[in-house]
């Protein structure tokens, strides 16, 4: 059936009117929905966001969402709902929600909550399921749904009834942020969205307090001030965890008082500034390798910090371990101290040890020397390449021009390879939880999610609100390119620059391209990293109504980049186009080291 435009508005108006009267025939019954309830419950665990996709069965838990007063982000993909849901727990230490449909749908938001779960990020996905009745018939996108999501979350579970509703939510949303945050699925059958309940059957659940905070045990504080103040070469990482923690201005207090240097990992940065004095970022390899302690704060000494081992870290390097998770304590490496606890509440622990005897790291030592050192070099090397102005143009030359031109409060969204290692280096954040990128688990596509997501809460600061800048790789923005669409539909205005060098790592140049499509059958001789070459991804955001740049050259990127960050109701893409061979600086070791331990 092919529907005219009138018969459309039509529809819509139809629907909307049956769906209003609906609702407010609910509301002056004593009955409600268990879409009512849903909605109900999770805005009384003040879940404010919610992300997602509607179709059969979950529609009304949408509408009611809203008649709940939460707002609802409708996306192009679940991966991306879920992604986004997640980025809102990170920035808010309240979880967002993702909506989903049943099979398929779901199936596509595990992508998410695994994310989610890997990198501690509270997250409470609903999804519909098939009737219960039907249940084992081969009923429309039946999936045995709670059992598949066990896998991705801390807490999957299908309320027993309506009535259970609001407590499984409480149970979801207090699971999602207690402990180790994470993903929690709660399941909704079909029959049970449009089901009733008298009201007054309902137990009332209130919203859960904050996560409880716990304290280090001060034998372990003791032995952990005992090993800072005996050495030589101390070292405080600060990682996503002190940032989802809220602990900078207990962060900030231990790095200053005590004059030790700090190394934010990718997500941590920000935390402290990334110029403050003692941040040794630029000298990261020899800060690893020659600490003889290292304050953990909230990082796992996982991939992204070389499991903590030779040939990146001293053998006999000492760990003050600090996280609330027990079970993260001698991951790796045994600590000398396990600091069990909230970041914030330990720092402060440390912090009155460091007072009652006034000690304070030296600034005139070898350490910081050689540290310093090694980061002029360094800075010196990034400069040269960041300066030259051959054509087309090379990842540091980009980088260069954007960092010049962003604000200093500005979000920074960051994946692609390449462009997410290169532009941490050069892109600077100043303030807590600005900066979301691939992540633990290393999820490309991740990007546009986070972006709406961060867009969406700034706009809910009026005035004050600030900038979302989305830095994306070519193949990194194809995984969610269609939430271009969303970003125009709620004129969220998000610049994203896709840093285009033609393919996955790298590509190919249009004229080689071209001598290659005449020699023969491409999905026989194309290298797999190569992507079209100077693909119009700028059209895309075009194409629905937001602003479209493309460019070459440095004075192209600036006036881009300018028209962009001066307009605040429309979305952009700058579509950067760079050398296709450009690539990382020499490095002292390889990426991902195995670790030869
Ligand atoms: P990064 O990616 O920055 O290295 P990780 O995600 O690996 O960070 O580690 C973050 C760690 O922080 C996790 O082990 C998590 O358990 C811990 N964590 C999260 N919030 C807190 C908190 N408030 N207090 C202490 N530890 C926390
Ligand atoms: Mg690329």
């Amino acid at each position: 059936m092919k529907f005219g435009s009138l018969e459309v508005k039509i529809y819509i108006r139809i629907y909307f009117l049956f769906f209003y009267r609906k609702a407010v025939a609910r509301t002056t019954m004593d009955d409600v929905t268990g879409a009512q309830l849903i909605a109900e419950a999770l805005k009384v665990q003040n879940v404010e966001y919610m992300f997602g996709i509607v179709g059969v069965p979950v529609i009304e838990v949408a509408m009611a969402a809203q008649a709940a007063g939460i707002k609802y982000v409708g996306m192009r993909n679940e991966q991306a709902a879920c992604y986004a849901a997640s980025a809102i727990g990170y920035l808010t230490g309240r979880p967002g929600a993702c909506l989903v449909v049943s099979g398929p749908g779901l199936i596509h938001a595990l992508g998410g909550m695994a994310n989610a779960n890997v990198n501690c990020w509270p997250v409470v996905v609903i999804g519909g399921s098939s009737d219960r009745n039907q249940e084992t018939t081969g009923a429309f996108q039946e999936f045995p749904q709670v059992e598949a999501c066990r896998l991705y979350s801390k807490f999957s579970a299908r309320p027993s009834s309506l009535d259970a509703i609001p407590a499984v939510i409480e149970k979801a949303v207090r699971t999602s942020i207690y402990g180790r945050p994470g993903a929690c699925y709660v399941d909704i059958s079909g029959d049970m969205v449009n089901d009733k309940v008298a009201r007054d059957k309902v137990r009332v659940v209130s919203c859960c307090p904050p996560p409880p905070v716990g304290l280090a045990d001060p034998s372990a504080i003791t032995e952990a001030l005992s090993a800072l103040k005996a050495s030589e070469r101390p070292l405080i990482i600060i990682g996503k965890g002190a940032a989802y923690g809220r602990a900078e201005k207990a962060v900030r207090q231990l790095v200053e008082d005590t004059g030790i240097p700090f190394l934010p990992t990718p997500m941590g940065k920000g935390v402290l500034p990334d110029d403050h004095p003692n941040c040794v970022a630029a000298s990261r390899s020899r800060a690893l390798l020659q600490a003889d302690v290292v304050v953990l704060l909230g990082a796992r000494l996982n991939w992204i910090l070389h499991f903590g081992l030779p040939p990146r870290f001293d053998p006999n390097v000492k760990v003050i371990q600090v996280d609330l998770c027990a079970e993260e304590m001698g991951n790796n490496v045994r600590p000398a101290a396990a600091l069990l606890g909230d970041i914030n509440a330990v720092v402060t622990q440390l912090l009155e040890g460091v007072h009652r005897d006034g000690w304070r790291y030296p600034s005139d030592t070898t350490w910081w020397s050689t540290l310093k050192e090694k980061m002029a070099a360094n800075a010196k090397m990034t400069t040269a390449l960041a300066t030259q102005s051959t054509m087309p143009m090379n990842y540091y030359q980009v980088f260069h021009h954007i960092s010049q031109m962003l604000p200093q409060d500005c979000i920074v969204v960051s994946e692609g390879a390449n462009t997410m290692d290169i532009g941490r280096t050069m892109l600077h954040n100043y303030l807590p939880r600005h900066r979301l990128d691939a992540g633990t688990f290393g999820t490309m596509g991740v990007g546009l999610g986070f972006a709406i997501a961060a867009a969406v809460l700034e706009s809910g600061h009026g005035a004050g609100r600030q900038r979302v800048v989305c830095v994306e790789g070519d193949s990194a923005f194809g995984f969610s390119g269609m939430e271009v669409e969303t970003m125009c539909r709620y004129k969220l205005p998000v610049v994203i620059i896709v840093v285009n060098n033609n393919g996955i790592y790298s590509g190919v140049d249009p004229d080689t391209w071209k001598e290659m499509s005449k020699m023969g059958d491409l999905t026989t001789i194309a290298p797999p990293v190569t992507l079209l070459p100077e693909a119009r991804y700028d059209e895309v955001m075009r194409a629905f109504g937001g602003r479209g740049f493309l460019v070459r050259t440095a004075e192209e990127l600036r006036s881009a980049l300018e028209a962009s960050l001066s307009d605040w109701d429309t979305p952009s893409l700058i579509n950067v186009l760079i050398d296709p061979a450009s690539d990382r600086k020499q490095q002292e070791f390889p990426w991902l080291t195995r670790s030869n331990l």
